[in-house]
């Protein structure tokens, strides 16, 4: 376990990952797409909107920043484009109607420069509180994509440990003391989840950073809590959208590792008021420690408005300083 060394009592503020892009951007896309703008104005488009919610995060007193991925679409798709042996393939349906490209494996999976170092050090340039680096877990990678090079998923998932591993080592040789490898995938098979804890010991060994894992869309209950075996200092998860009910497998078996502790539901478009926000962090501190605990939305907030995504940012800020103010 890493000491996390921040200032105050604990209950600190964060964010899981992604923030919704301004309507810039996707003006910008659809600008570079027909031509109209290179690849620099765009990049200088997600640079503007880096630093515009780095400014907003720094204004509502967040602790421990994200860049908010401006300059990311799908996640994994995102390292998929960057990684040698990683195609992008055609698209398929994920739920509903959203649609992305699965990469598809088709060769040894290598790394041939840092994918978000430089994004990560422009992110950290702009404040003086740490800026997350953001990474997706070598499991999530491969659940997500097809296979037609690797004799088995194992294998596929150790090659792209060492790719995550080698990334995370180089941000934190950037400086970057908060490393967090979302594993989203990791609670939907129960039958692999020795599996993400193997891949996640490639990442984690050599680093020296405060590492934190994201988890969401699967059966929390039945992957806790052997999910405490993940080797990460932090595991990051929804409160919000199961009405806590996670809380009732604490008290049988005590969680042991800090916690991001998600109280605001990102899949809804309601801003929740701040004193329900603060008794969802009362009722969790019955099982939890404060100097262990991150309070942050449930999930990645890509998908909700810039102003939905600013006033659940802003009540959750709120309601951990009224908290903060009882300890
Ligand atoms: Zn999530």
């Amino acid at each position: 376990m890493t000491p996390v060394d921040l200032p105050g009592p604990g209950l600190w503020t964060t964010s899981v990952g992604s923030l919704p892009k301004p309507d810039y951007i996707s003006s910008g896309r659809s600008r570079r797409a027909r031509g109209e703008i290179d690849k620099a104005e765009l990049v200088e488009l997600e640079r503007r909107a880096t630093r515009e919610w780095i400014e907003f995060q720094d204004s509502i007193g967040t602790d421990v920043l994200v860049d908010g991925e401006q300059y990311r679409g799908d996640m994994v798709a995102f390292f998929a484009e960057a990684l040698p042996g990683l195609e992008l393939g055609g698209l398929v349906r994920s739920y509903g109607i959203r649609y992305y490209r699965k990469p598809i494996a088709t060769g040894a999976v290598g790394r041939d420069d840092a994918v978000t170092v430089e994004w990560w050090q422009y992110a950290q340039s702009l404040t003086n509180k740490p800026v997350k680096g953001m990474l997706t877990g070598p499991y999530t990678i491969c659940d997500w994509s097809f296979n037609e090079h690797y004799a088995s998923r194992r294998d596929f998932v150790l090659d792209l440990a060492k790719v995550i591993r080698d990334e995370a080592l180089e941000l934190e040789r950037a400086g970057c003391r908060f490393i967090q490898i979302d594993e989203p995938a990791a609670s939907t098979r129960m039958d692999e989840l020795d599996l993400v804890i193997e891949g996640m010991e490639v990442v984690t060994e050599p680093l020296g950073a405060h590492t934190i894992t994201h988890i969401c869309y699967g059966d929390f209950h039945r992957a806790y809590p052997k999910m405490l075996d993940i080797p990460v200092d932090q595991i990051d998860l929804e409160f919000a959208n199961s009405d806590f009910s996670l809380l009732d497998d604490f008290a049988a078996n005590p969680f042991t590792k800090y916690i991001g502790l998600g109280i605001s539901d990102a899949h809804s478009h309601d801003v929740e008021p701040v004193e329900g926000l603060a008794h969802g962090i009362r009722r969790s501190l019955e099982y939890l420690l404060p100097e262990r605990t991150f309070v942050d939305p449930d999930c990645g907030l890509k998908t909700r408005s810039v102003d939905e995504a600013k006033g659940k940012l802003s009540n959750i800020a709120k309601a951990v300083e009224i908290v903060r103010g009882e300890l």
